[in-house]
């Protein structure tokens, strides 16, 4: 009994030290730490991820806005595209108190990026599919409207196994005249009726036919982060479903305008198209378009 009370009579001594203890130790880091970008040598359509302390809300560059997110780990949290048509040359990042406490700036060098270019032959009926007014409104909704919830986490996943026969960033001719266009995702070589899986977790936010998508899925992945997958020849999803990294979306197929089955899917980050090669391991095929 003796023993018992001494050792309860101990704890209550050293208990009033412990919270100073912790406070110290927790407080110390967070106060001197700065806001960080990477990668700081960024190529056109490729992603800055921003990572700050918790009073940052917001990072933009160019005129260009991306809101920073509480995460798990205590800092909040961003993804900034670079768009293709971006300007090479050192470029600053400027990350903002939602407090109006003084704004932080990041140093970043924006590389200059070669894309080659492609033809492609598309026969008077398949030239002639043109979107609604309809289709447009929603793509355009779909890209304005991303979740503050994060479905997504690394590593993504490529949504087939197929080869790359046509890279992000491609400029592209159609019937050998140049269409001012650049190529906005990746194609895969996929045979009609292969599975077409999810990227990374996320809400489905339409899966439907379009005039030039074909039949085509559009899923929100949150805090920024959003793809889509055209040309399927069937769709097994709904929109608000959510789904899984992984997760069967639908068969491909070459619906819309397309040449032939392959799988084109795009990875937006709020609403600008970028290089999905940055976020995974994807394979070209043995024949590429020639760099000019
Ligand atoms: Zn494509």
């Amino acid at each position: 009994m003796i023993h018992r009370l001494s050792i309860a009579a101990r704890f209550r001594l050293r208990r009033p030290l412990l919270p100073f203890i912790l406070c110290a130790f927790y407080a110390a880091p967070v106060l001197s730490q700065k806001c960080s970008v990477t990668p700081k040598q960024v190529k056109l359509g490729e992603t800055l991820r921003i990572t700050c302390p918790p009073e940052f809300s917001s990072a933009t560059l160019n005129g260009r806005a991306a809101k920073l997110f509480p995460q798990s780990s205590g800092n909040n949290f961003g993804l900034l595209p670079i768009s293709v048509k971006d300007v090479p040359g050192p470029a600053t990042v400027t990350v903002s108190h939602s407090d109006g406490g003084s704004p932080q700036q990041l140093s970043i060098v924006i590389r200059k990026t070669v894309f080659p270019s492609q033809n492609v032959n598309l026969s008077p009926e398949i030239e002639a599919l043109h979107s609604t007014p309809e289709e447009i409104a929603l793509l355009t909704g779909f890209k304005e409207k991303i979740s503050d919830a994060r479905y997504w986490q690394d590593p993504l996943a490529p949504p087939v196994s197929g080869c790359v026969t046509s890279p992000f960033g491609v400029k592209r001719l159609h019937n050998g005249k140049a269409t001012g266009e650049y190529h906005g995702g990746v194609d895969q070589r996929t045979p009609a009726g292969e599975p077409i899986r999810a990227v990374t977790a996320g809400i489905i936010t339409f899966a439907q036919q379009f005039n030039v998508l074909g039949n085509a899925v559009g899923i929100d992945h949150g805090q920024g982060l959003e793809s889509m997958y055209l040309h399927m020849s069937k769709l097994v999803v709904t929109p608000g479903a959510q789904v899984q990294r992984g997760d069967i979306l639908g068969y491909a197929g070459s619906t819309g305008r397309s040449t032939g089955p392959h799988l084109h899917w795009v990875l937006y980050i709020n609403g600008v198209n970028v290089n999905p090669a940055q976020w995974m391991k994807l394979q070209p095929c043995p024949r590429q378009p020639k760099p000019r």
